[in-house]
């Protein structure tokens, strides 16, 4: 299919060298079995009433990203594709439902598979280049003349009079076929929340891997209806998943490990990726252990998502001191974020959160927290390095905040090359401006401002010795909890403190 080498210009020794070369490059698509696999998730259009590729691919780009088995690009043009495009992949993922896309890109599609690539069909890619598809206003579009080799790589045709499905419920999904590499291990069956397909007419090589009975209660067929199968193209793979219709559908258990296992066998036929199969991203074994303290002083929601997403962090929340430091702190937690705001701090407290200090956790104080523990000055003067005072004491006039302030952060010369700060920027940020604070001569300043209204030190090292600590002055509004270089600066604060970085 895809050499125009005839045995004219080579001698029979020649011809079964280059045939056993090939064999050679095409048993071992992706190489090493830990080098990831490269996927191309083909899309662009959908049926968009009812599938919205915007959101569907992401998801489904992360959960094949999430395995750490596969680098995974996204083709939002499928009238684009070249053989050329294909040559860097190992396998597609085809999440489309529109218009045909011209015979050289459907034919590259066809010679990728046909030449021992994979590719896994997901739900809704099976009527659109057959028969037609909805428009972005929910208009019905035919496709012309159908797509004749679409049929053969997906295993199956649909009567125009016979698409349909179930209506959307649970149902059972039973695998047939245990011992193929996508199925076993598994439970016998799993559940979905979906729509079940039904009446699609599966070609003679289409090999049925797990079925669901259609209810007729449910507007079904009372038959076992195929829902995964996998078919074969020449030298390739295809898998075809008929589950799948929205994220709730996609985030079952079973479509997961369907999905993601399906998608390594057909780029590399076989299969190594776990049962389960994770939606976000699973944290590290080694990720910082993160205890965030709030409570005393409002903040906006925002303020959990500076936690979310990162491999390298896990954290829980307390919102009391009193649910918050209890005794073998330092055993379940590698840094504390101090988000709170009490004067007060009971002895018991006080016992847990020295004992945690003491034994090396370590501490970001983020905005507020400045006001923290009045009466307690050890945790001040020795251990944060700052004091907001919101009353005058003897010796210390009261501080002073304004709120909706521009502030820039620059950062200091000892901040260029600090870990805290890698990839920080200077900061321009809508936030609060604190003034007359006591700030210790201990500390290392790595950000600083010359905003009138705010004391010159932003981001600091404070001066305790058995612990590392960063006091952190921005964080008041969610414009920058959102901010990217904010984002990196507590990343950083979370992953130094704790000796991750
Ligand atoms: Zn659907
Ligand atoms: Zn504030």
């Amino acid at each position: 299919m895809t050499s125009n080498i005839s045995s004219s210009h080579f001698g029979p020794g020649r011809r079964l060298g280059l045939v056993l070369l090939l064999i050679a490059v095409c048993s071992t698509p992706g190489a090493a079995s830990s080098d990831p696999l490269r996927i191309l998730i083909v899309t662009g259009q959908t049926d968009m009433a009812y599938h919205d590729w915007r959101v569907n691919v992401p998801f489904l780009r992360g959960v094949l990203a999430n395995t750490g088995r596969f680098e995974v690009r996204v083709l939002e043009e499928p009238r684009g594709l070249t053989r050329e495009i294909l040559a860097g992949y190992d396998g597609v993922v085809l999440h489309y439902n529109g218009p045909r896309w011209g015979g050289a890109a459907e034919q590259a599609l066809e010679e990728f598979i046909h030449s021992g690539h994979g590719m896994v069909a997901v739900h809704g890619v099976s009527y659109g280049p057959f028969f037609g598809y909805r428009n972005e206003d929910g208009k019905w579009v035919p496709s012309g003349a159908p797509w004749p080799g679409y049929s053969e790589m997906l295993g199956m045709s649909w009567k125009t009079e016979n698409i349909g499905h179930a209506r959307r419920g649970v149902f059972t999904v039973k695998w047939v076929d245990r011992q193929h590499p996508i199925a076993l291990g598994l439970e016998p069956s799993f559940t979905a929340t979906d729509e079940l397909y039904h009446k699609m007419d599966l070609k003679p090589g289409a090999h049925v891997l797990a079925t669901a009975w259609s209810d007729p209660a449910a507007g079904g067929t009372g038959k076992d209806e195929p829902q995964i199968w996998n078919v074969p193209f020449g030298q390739g793979r295809v898998v075809h998943i008929t589950l799948g219709h929205d994220l709730t559908a996609m985030s079952q258990p079973g479509f997961l490990a369907a999905f993601a296992r399906a998608t390594e066998w057909s780029a590399s036929g076989a299969v190594t990726l776990p049962a389960q199969i994770s939606a976000w991203p699973k944290p590290a074994k080694d990720a910082a252990r993160v205890l965030v303290v709030t409570g005393g002083h409002g903040y906006p929601a925002a303020f959990y998502t500076l936690f979310e997403g990162y491999r390298d962090v896990t954290w829980s929340h307390a919102t009391s001191p009193s649910e918050a430091f209890k005794p073998g702190l330092r055993d379940r937690f590698d840094t504390i974020v101090l988000h709170d705001m009490h004067n007060e701090l009971g002895e018991k407290e006080q016992v847990a959160l020295r004992e945690f200090v003491e034994a090396g956790g370590g501490i970001v104080s983020i905005h507020h927290a400045i006001v923290d523990y009045t009466s307690w000055p050890w945790w001040h003067e020795e251990v944060i390095g700052g004091k907001y005072y919101e009353k005058a004491v003897e010796g210390h006039q009261a501080s002073a905040f304004k709120e909706g302030v521009e502030i820039t952060g620059v950062p200091t010369k000892a901040g260029a090359s600090h870990p805290v700060m890698r990839g920080v920027p200077p900061l321009v940020l809508d936030d609060e401006a604190y003034r007359g604070m006591w700030i210790s001569p201990k500390v290392t300043v790595l950000m600083e401002t010359d905003h009138p209204l705010n004391d010159k030190p932003v981001v600091y090292i404070g001066p305790y010795s058995k612990a590392r600590v960063v006091y952190i002055q921005f964080g008041h509004s969610e414009s920058t909890h959102r901010n990217p270089g904010y984002r990196t600066l507590v990343h950083n604060a979370i992953l130094w403190t704790a000796h991750s970085m």
